[in-house]
């Protein structure tokens, strides 16, 4: 059984030093040529090549939850063209969850709305308002509420909690942004209902 298999190896070097004196033979435009004949592709698809050919290739991690998934960056002339699972990470060994897969479209995508929507109290339509007056309104808001409705203690027990404000994330909160939202509504003004997904 050894010696076949010996066997086999001689041959297969043998015959891949045969191909490859084959074809340095000819030139690129002839092999290309000749493979779109001997395949059922046409010309065109024989030259297509994969977008990331040529990219810069940058390692890095998911920035979602705390699985801490490798992802490779390809960029070209500055410009982030896709992101996918790194295969070189014990970790996710290439793979993503179906979140991690669309890091690339929440970085490029022109349907994201990147302006503050505002929709005042009953009213049928939204409305486009400055950051600062969104910040300003929301500051005022929870300090009143906080105010008018902050528990310290009930029945001799200490509570030290804030029911009357919730806060809920989206998908693509990082776990920085995650972090920062346990320490300063949870631990520092004791609200209790914090939700969002892929939370830490
Ligand atoms: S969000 Fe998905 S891809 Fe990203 S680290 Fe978590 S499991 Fe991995």
């Amino acid at each position: 059984m050894i010696l076949v298999l010996i066997n086999q190896g001689v041959q297969m070097k043998s015959f891949f030093k045969f191909k490859k004196k084959e074809n340095s033979g000819i030139s690129d435009s002839a092999r290309k040529e000749r493979a779109a004949k001997n395949q059922p592709f046409s010309p065109n698809s024989v030259e297509k090549q994969p977008r990331i050919k040529g990219a810069t290739v940058t390692e890095s991690v998911c920035p979602y939850c705390a699985v801490g998934c490798g992802q490779l960056i390809y960029t070209k002339a500055g410009e982030i063209i896709d992101i996918e699972g790194n295969p070189k990470s014990p970790i996710n060994q290439g793979t993503q969850c179906p979140k991690g897969a669309n890091t690339f479209q929440l970085t490029v995508n022109p349907h994201r709305i990147k302006t503050v929507m505002y929709r005042a109290p009953y009213s049928d339509k939204w409305e486009q308002r400055p950051l600062d007056w969104a910040m300003e309104r929301i500051a005022q808001k929870l300090k009143a509420a906080r105010d008018a409705d902050f528990i310290e203690s009930k029945d001799e027990t200490t509570l030290n909690h804030l029911t009357t404000v919730a806060s809920l994330g989206g998908a693509t909160m990082d776990n920085e942004e995650n972090y920062l939202i346990k320490k300063l509504l949870g631990g520092g003004l004791g609200i209790v209902a914090i939700e969002n997904q892929a939370r830490i």
